[in-house]
C-alpha cells in the first residue's frame, strides 16, 4: 500500500514533547467545578500535556447521556487557561468543528465512530481547509486499516499537516476482557506506512475497566507509542458515561509513575527504527499465532480424515496422494519465494504430526472393538 501523507515538522506533539505524552481529562465534561477540578489536580498529580474532555458524547444506545454540548466548551478551555496546557475535543460534524475553532480550542480529535464514516470524515476535512490545527483520529470502529488511512489522506488533503493516530482498540463480540480488543498489529503496520506522525493508546477505551489499564499502558509504551490517553474523573463512579473505566487524577498519576520507561536498543535519537524494529517484532508474534491456529485446524481435519479411513477400512498412508501434496506445495512455495528443502522439511514435519493423528484415530478403534 502507497500513503503519502505530509506530516509537519514544528508539531510539538509529533516532535519536541517529551515521552510518553499524556493527554487526560474526563470522559465528557459534565459541570464547571468537575471539569476545573479534574484538570487541575491532572496538572499536580502527573505530567500530562494535553487535556481533554467530550463535550458531545457519541452514545451508542438513545437515552443516554449525550454530553452538555457547546456551553462546556468553555469549561475545558478555562481548565487549559488555568494549568498552561493545551486542551482537545472530540468533533463529529461540521457545527462541531466550528464551535470549537470559536472557542480556541488547541487540538481536535476525531472518535472512532466518525472515522469508519467518510462523508462525516469529509465534511470535517472540508470544514478545516486553511486552519492550521492539530488533529487526532482515532482508529474506526472495524478492524480496517484502510478506512484509518483514509480518515488521515482526507484530513491531510484538506491541508492539516499535524496529524496523530489513536489506537482505541477495535469492536468485538464476546471478547470477556477488552471493552474494545486491541489489534497492536494494526496501528504498527500504519507505524511503518508514516512516518513522523505521533501513535497515541487509548487504554481506557480498550480496557472498559480500570483494573488492565496498566498493562495495556505497559504494552503500548513498550511497543513504542509516542504517549495514552486516559480518561480521568474526580468521582468516576458517578461518572455520567464510562464510569467503569475513568481513575481519579491522583490513580492516573500513580498509574502513569507505575510504567516502565524501557531502555531502547539504540539510541532515541533515531525512534522511526524502534517504532520499526518493535512493529515488526509483533507482526512476528501475530503471524506465529496463526500459523499454530492453522497448524492445529490441519490436525483436526486429518483427525476426521482418520475417521473415515477408519470407516472405510483404508490404510492411513496413501502414497500418491502425499507425493502430490509434496510436489504441489513445493511449486505453491517457490512462487512465493521459499526453497524446495524449506518447504519439503515442514511438510515432512506436518505429515509426521498428521500420521500421529491419524493412527490415534484408528488405535482408538482398536482399543474400543477390543472393550466391546
Ligand atoms: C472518547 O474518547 O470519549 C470516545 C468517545 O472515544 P471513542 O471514539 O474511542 O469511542
Ligand atoms: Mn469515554
Amino acid at each position: 500500500m502507497n500513503i503519502n501523507l505530509n506530516i509537519a515538522d514544528d508539531w510539538e506533539l509529533g516532535r519536541t514533547l517529551e515521552r510518553p505524552i499524556i493527554i487526560s481529562g474526563p470522559c465528557s465534561a459534565e459541570t464547571e467545578e468537575q471539569v476545573m477540578k479534574t484538570c487541575t489536580q491532572l496538572a499536580n498529580y502527573t505530567n500530562v500535556s494535553v487535556l481533554r474532555a467530550g463535550i458531545w458524547k457519541p452514545r451508542t444506545r438513545p437515552n443516554s447521556f449525550e454530553g452538555i454540548g457547546s456551553p462546556a466548551l468553555k469549561w475545558i478551555k478555562k481548565a487549559g487557561v488555568a494549568t498552561g496546557l493545551p486542551v482537545t475535543v472530540e468533533v463529529a460534524n461540521v457545527k462541531h468543528v466550528y464551535e470549537a475553532l470559536r472557542m480556541g480550542i488547541d487540538i481536535l480529535w476525531i472518535g472512532a465512530r466518525t472515522t469508519v464514516n467518510p462523508f462525516a470524515v469529509q465534511e470535517i476535512a472540508d470544514a478545516l481547509r486553511g486552519v492550521d490545527i492539530p488533529v487526532l483520529v482515532k482508529n474506526p470502529i472495524n478492524p480496517d486499516l484502510k478506512l484509518w488511512i483514509g480518515a488521515l489522506e482526507r484530513l491531510n488533503q484538506a491541508g492539516i499537516s499535524k496529524l496523530g493516530a489513536i489506537h482505541r482498540g477495535f469492536s468485538t463480540y464476546n471478547d470477556k476482557k477488552y471493552r474494545n480488543t486491541p489489534r497492536w498489529e494494526i496501528p504498527i503496520e500504519l507505524m511503518r506506512l508514516v512516518k513522523g506522525m505521533p501513535f497515541i493508546c487509548d487504554p481506557s477505551h480498550i480496557c472498559g475497566r480500570r483494573d488492565t489499564l496498566q498493562e495495556v499502558s505497559q504494552k503500548a509504551l513498550d511497543l513504542n507509542f509516542d504517549g495514552l490517553m486516559i480518561e480521568s474523573h474526580i468521582t468516576p463512579h458517578k461518572a455520567l458515561s464510562d464510569a467503569k473505566q475513568q481513575v481519579t487524577p491522583k490513580r492516573c498519576g500513580e498509574l502513569l509513575d507505575s510504567l516502565v520507561l524501557r531502555k531502547t536498543t539504540t539510541t532515541d535519537s533515531d525512534p522511526v527504527f524502534l517504532h520499526s524494529l518493535a512493529g515488526l517484532r509483533e507482526v512476528i508474534n501475530e503471524l506465529d499465532h496463526k500459523l499454530i491456529d492453522m497448524l492445529a485446524e490441519r490436525m483436526k481435519v486429518a483427525q476426521r480424515i482418520g475417521e473415515v479411513k477408519r470407516e472405510n477400512n483404508i490404510t492411513i498412508l496413501q502414497a500418491a496422494r502425499w507425493a502430490e501434496i509434496i510436489k504441489s506445495r513445493m511449486a505453491y512455495g517457490n512462487a512465493q519465494n521459499l526453497t524446495d528443502d524449506f518447504v519439503a522439511n515442514v511438510y515432512h514435519e506436518i505429515h509426521k504430526e498428521s500420521i500421529r493423528h491419524q493412527t490415534k484415530v484408528m488405535n482408538n478403534a482398536v482399543s474400543t472393538t477390543k472393550q466391546a
